[in-house]
C-alpha cells in the first residue's frame, strides 16, 4: 500500500545538498569549540573545522549540541498519556496501566497510528531528540488478522518519520506468548501476534518499507522473554543479522519472578546464559538487576535502555547505575511510553532517581571533578548511537548532522560559565532552551517550533478526539 502522505521533510526549501553551517559554540568529542563550521553532504558532516570564520555557512545561533537518540519508543501511547492516572480498585502497577493501553490500543487504526506518531516526533524533535527507536508491536487489525500488507502498520511509522524529518531505526516487535514457557495470549494481545514464520515475513516486508525512507535502519524487538520461547527467540535472532536487537527485561518484581519460576533463573541471568547477548543488543530497562547480573551485562557490551520518566510513571524500580557504570556498562535513554517527551527531562530525571536511591548526589559520574550532566549526556549519545545502530550521537566527521542549538540567552544560563552549559540545561531550563533543531543538516524545528506543528497536531487531535472521547 501507499502510505497516505501529507507533507514530507525533505519537500521544505532547504541548503543546497551539500553545504556549510557555522555554529558560535559547538560540543565535540573533545568538549566545547568555538566558531565551528561543518561542511555537510547529503545529510553527514564531511568537514568539521574550529576557530573557523563564518564565510558563507549558514549561520545557526546558540549553543549546538547533538541531537540525542531516542532508543526506546511505543509511539502509539503518547495518545493515552495522562488516561491512567486514577486510583482502579487493587493496587495499581504496571499491570493494571498494561489493561488501559489493551484497551486504548483496542481502536487504533492505522490512520490513528500515522497521526499520533507523527505528533509524538514532532514533540519529540522540539525537545532535543532527533532520532527514534520505534519498538512496533500492534501490528494486526482490531480483530488480531493480518492486514493485506504485513508491513502496513510499519508503513505509518515510516511516513511518519517521513512527515517529521526524524531519524528512525525500526524494531518489528516479535510477540508470540502470553506469558512464560508458552502461555497462551490473552484476547488483548491479538493485534501483536506472529509466529516465528510470519514475523520474518513481517520483518522482511518492513525492510522493503524502510528502503523508501533514505538512512533508516531496520532491526527487530523480541518483544520480552515472555512473549518468546526459546526456540522462536533463536530463530529470529538468527534472521536479525547484524542487528540491532532490542528486548524488554527485568522491568518489574513479577516478571523476575515468573521467569525464576519458569527457568530457575532470573531474566538477565537467563538471557546471559542462554543467547549470545552482544554489542547488537539493547537490554530495555533492566531495573532488577543482581551484582552479578548488572557486571555480566555492563561486560556483554550491550546497551542498558533506560527510561526513567516512563519507569517512574510506572512504578518500575531503579536501576542499579553506581555499579553498572563501575563496570564500564554502556547505557542510553528511551521515552518509551511517551507520557513526558523531553529529552532533558529522562536525563535529568535518571539522575535524581540514583540520588533518591543512593542519598546522595553526583551519582552517575565516577571521577571528581567531573560534570554529571556532560557525563550522562555523553554517555546517552554513546549509548543511543549504538542501540539505533546509525551514524548519530556527535558532531564528527562521517556522523549525521543531527544538532539541536540551545538558546544561549535562555535566562537559566544567565550565571552559566562558558563551557559548563550542559549540567545547566539537564538541571535548569530543559526543554524551553531548545532553539533550533536539524536532522541531517536540515532545519526542522525554528524557535522552538516544528515547522510542521500546526497540520500535525490538528490530526493528532482529530485522531484523539475519535479515539477517546467518542468512546
Ligand atoms: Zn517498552
Amino acid at each position: 500500500m501507499t502510505p497516505q502522505k501529507t507533507h514530507n521533510a525533505s519537500d521544505r526549501k532547504q541548503p543546497a545538498a551539500g553545504h556549510k553551517l557555522f555554529f558560535d559554540h559547538a560540543f565535540l568529542p573533545n568538549g566545547w569549540a568555538r566558531n565551528v563550521r561543518l561542511s555537510v553532504v547529503d545529510g553527514i558532516i564531511a568537514n568539521v573545522e574550529i576557530d573557523a570564520e563564518r564565510g558563507d555557512s549558514t549561520y545557526v545561533k546558540g549553543l549546538a549540541l547533538p541531537g540525542l537518540p531516542n532508543l526506546h519508543c511505543h509511539t502509539f501511547q503518547r495518545g493515552m498519556a495522562g488516561l491512567s492516572e486514577r486510583r482502579g480498585a487493587g493496587n495499581d502497577s504496571f499491570w493494571t496501566w498494561r489493561d488501559v493501553m489493551y484497551r486504548f490500543l483496542g481502536r487504533l487504526s492505522p490512520d490513528d497510528v500515522e497521526a499520533i506518531a507523527a505528533y509524538a516526533y514532532v514533540e519529540m524533535l522540539e525537545q532535543g531528540f532527533t532520532s527514534v527507536a520505534e519498538f512496533h508491536y500492534v501490528h494486526h487489525d482490531i480483530d488480531g488478522s493480518p492486514y493485506a500488507d504485513l508491513a502496513e502498520m510499519a508503513s505509518r511509522i515510516v511516513a511518519a518519520a517521513s512527515a517529521t524529518g526524524i531519524g528512525l531505526t525500526l524494531l518489528p516487535a516479535l510477540y508470540n506468548y502470553g506469558g512464560f514457557g508458552g502461555v497462551a495470549p490473552a484476547a488483548g494481545q491479538r493485534r501483536f501476534l506472529n509466529d516465528p514464520d510470519r514475523f520474518l515475513r513481517l520483518l522482511e516486508g518492513t525492510r522493503a518499507v524502510a528502503a523508501t525512507l533514505p538512512s533508516t535502519a531496520v532491526g527487530i524487538a523480541p518483544h520480552s522473554l515472555r512473549a518468546v520461547t526459546p526456540a522462536s527467540l533463536r530463530t529470529v535472532v538468527q534472521g536479525a543479522g547484524a542487528g540491532p536487537i532490542h528486548i524488554h527485561v527485568a522491568e518489574h518484581v513479577k516478571e523476575v519472578e515468573d521467569c525464576i519460576a519458569w527457568s530457575g533463573r532470573r531474566p538477565v541471568e537467563w538471557l546471559m546464559e542462554n543467547i549470545s547477548v552482544d554489542q547488537r543488543w539493547c537490554l530495555i530497562h533492566a531495573t532488577h538487576m543482581t551484582a552479578d547480573e548488572t557486571r555480566a551485562l555492563a561486560h556483554s557490551g550491550a546497551v542498558a535502555g533506560l527510561c526513567p520518566i516512563t519507569e517512574a510513571s510506572l512504578g518500575d524500580g531503579i536501576f542499579n547505575g553506581p555499579d553498572f557504570l563501575a563496570a564500564g556498562g554502556r547505557f542510553g535513554l528511551g521515552t518509551d511510553s511517551n507520557i513526558e517527551i523531553d529529552a532533558a527531562g529522562e536525563l535529568r530525571l535518571l539522575e535524581y532517581s540514583q540520588r533518591l536511591g543512593n542519598r546522595g548526589r553526583n551519582i552517575m559520574t565516577t571521577k571528581p571533578g567531573e560534570s554529571t550532566g556532560e557525563r550522562l549526556f555523553v554517555e546517552a549519545l554513546a549509548g543511543g548511537a549504538q542501540a539505533l545502530a546509525r551514524p548519530v550521537g556527535a558532531i564528527a566527521i562521517g556522523r549525521r548532522a543531527d544538532i539541536v542549538a540551545l538558546d544561549a540567552e535562555h535566562t537559566s544560563f544567565a550565571t552559566t560559565r562558558a563551557g559548563h552549559w550542559l549540567d545547566s540545561w539537564i538541571f535548569v531550563p530543559g526543554r524551553p532552551a531548545v532553539q533550533t533543531v536539524l536532522v541531517g543538516g536540515k532545519i526542522v524545528v525554528e524557535e522552538g517550533r516544528h515547522w510542521q506543528n500546526e497540520a500535525i497536531t490538528v490530526r493528532y487531535r482529530a485522531a484523539l478526539a475519535r479515539l477517546v472521547n467518542d468512546s
